[in-house]
């Protein structure tokens, strides 16, 4: 698809059912990674925007939240079919935008996000809770789930539209309406899936997008008086801003943060399948994945094989055009993240052995932000390139002598996201996945994530949970509701007040 005819899909703000242009005066140029060429330029959202779209979902809140589940989950299957008929359009514009290869967008955000709306289509009417019963003799009691009101929501840039999507569809399947605010640098699939939520008759206001700065546009959002809940995915700094903000407004708050997986090579691997999952594990979406592997921490016994094998496969990683099915991994996100990238491996080689890295020259590569695969071996446990979240296709390999040591290192960090255990012992691994501190592990493989199962980290990668039925409790509310079974005047339980019969 030619750059003129993706500007076609390209929208701006979306608000109470309607595009609309930003009211700030100031634009964003959004830009391919790969190519340096401008997709769009868009005006961004200012706090009027946020105002009318606040406005615009709490109004919508109560028709919406009042509509019986059927109702919500025919929406939502009619949304998926309407965004299978669109899937190339969204792979396209995914591509272009984030600087993915189109094989991970056709393959993996697409269809990933179809059926996490697929999901959420039947999970709208599965919603649980204590039975009903007498749990004092005098009363029954009974237990309503309910929708909490407008969500306040802001995504990353990393997996836009699925990002996005993990947001929106919990929340309105349980009845919410919401207000999300994607990165101002990938926002056009978050308005395009907008768009097509309106075409398969979600009602105007349920879902808003608002494209904007986050220090103004999403500050405002955070602390608006008429949003009831945050919920936030991106960076561990700017997650504890969410917090102050839900600190000093008193709401609710959903965190997905930063990550520093560690993958754990037991010396009973199977070498070849751990060296497979590394590659794969740390290159998915050019390294730019909150549960990518970044710690291999390997068995001293595998130590110099695994380098070898992981770093032989790194230089046969077809890097490149991302127009190309062909293509393996694409540049990473703008010229200043591989920046920042480029300068962690930089100070790297000072303390490591770095393995590849770098800038990769020729022509096919001189306007894209790319950066080559890079393994930095013997990277010591208190080193920058081991704890901190490099957000690159940079894989730091570390040994070790005994199981326990293992372990520690894994957990070894402010982050608990997503692990992974390679072994052929099953004691090992399911001590292992006992005592790894993180949302997800994972055996014999790292990164495969499904709809009914839950995703969210501890420690200081947050909290609550996205996808599954599990997100359905972020998103509603518990209410008790008790009824007297007597009819008595003077209740038994009155004794503590009326003294005297
Ligand atoms: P980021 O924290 O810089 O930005 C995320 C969003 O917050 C963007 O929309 C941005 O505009 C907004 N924002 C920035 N400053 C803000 C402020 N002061 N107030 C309100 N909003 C503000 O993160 P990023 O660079 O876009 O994404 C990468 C990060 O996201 C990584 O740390 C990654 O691990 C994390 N991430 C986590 C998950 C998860 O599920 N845990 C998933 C994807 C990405």
């Amino acid at each position: 698809m030619s750059e003129t005819t993706l500007s076609a899909l390209v929208q701006g703000q979306f608000i109470n059912g309607r595009v609309t242009e930003g009211s700030s005066g100031q634009y964003t140029s959004v830009t391919n990674p790969a190519t340096g060429a401008e997709i769009a330029s868009i005006q961004l959202a200012g706090t009027a925007d946020v105002d009318a779209a606040v406005a615009a979902a709490k109004a919508a809140f109560g028709p919406w939240s009042t509509t019986i589940p059927a109702e919500r989950s025919a929406v939502l299957a009619k949304f998926a079919r309407l965004m299978e008929e669109r899937a190339e359009d969204f792979a396209q514009l995914e591509s272009a935008q984030a600087g993915k290869p189109i094989r991970l967008a056709r393959e993996f955000d697409v269809p990933g996000t179809i059926d996490n709306i697929d999901f959420f289509s039947g999970a709208a009417r599965n919603l649980e809770g204590k039975a009903t019963g007498e749990y004092s003799a005098d009363h029954t009691s009974s237990i309503r789930r309910e929708a909490i009101g407008v969500i306040g929501s802001i995504s990353p840039w990393n997996y836009p539209l699925q990002m996005a999507a993990w947001k929106v569809l919990p929340a309105i399947a349980a009845g919410n309406t919401i207000v999300l605010k994607p990165a101002e640098i990938t926002p056009l699939t978050t308005t395009l899936f907008a768009q097509i939520a309106a075409q398969a008759g979600l009602p105007d206001g349920v879902l808003n997008v608002v494209v904007g700065k986050g220090s103004i546009v999403g500050d405002y959002l955070l602390r608006h008086p008429d949003v009831d809940m945050l919920s936030f995915t991106g960076s561990t700094p700017v997650g504890r801003t969410v917090l102050d903000a839900a600190a000093t407004t008193a709401k609710r708050v959903h965190l997905e943060l930063g990550g520093k997986a560690p993958f754990v090579v037991f010396e009973d691997a199977d070498l070849e399948a751990a060296i497979h999952g590394a590659v794969a594990g740390s290159l998915i979406n050019s390294g730019q994945d909150c549960t990518a592997a970044t710690r291999a921490i390997v068995h001293r016994s595998l130590y110099e094989e695994f380098i070898d094998g992981v770093s032989k496969l790194y230089a046969q990683v077809k890097i490149g055009d991302t127009t190309d099915p062909a293509t393996d991994m694409g540049p990473l996100v703008s010229m200043a993240h591989r920046e920042k990238v480029a300068e962690m491996v930089e100070r790297a080689r000072g303390y490591a052995r770095v393995i590849g890295g770098g800038i990769p020259e020729g022509e096919q590569f001189a306007n894209g932000s790319y950066y080559l695969p890079t393994l930095v071996a013997d990277a010591t446990p208190d080193s920058e390139i081991f704890r901190e979240e490099v957000f690159g296709p940079v894989l730091a390999v570390t040994p070790f002598d005994t199981d326990e040591e293992a372990i520690e290192l894994a957990n070894d960090t402010p982050y608990g996201l997503a692990a992974s255990a390679w072994t052929t012992n099953v004691y090992r691994a399911n001590r292992a996945t006992r005592e790894i501190r993180s949302g997800c592990v994972w055996v014999n493989d790292h990164i495969p994530i499904i709809s009914e199962m839950p995703h969210g980290g501890m420690k200081q990668s947050g909290f609550g949970k996205d996808m599954s039925t599990y997100s359905l409790d972020e998103y509603t509310v518990i209410k008790h509701v008790m009824f007297d079974l007597t009819g008595d005047a003077r209740k038994e339980w009155h004794r503590t007040i009326f003294s005297v019969d």
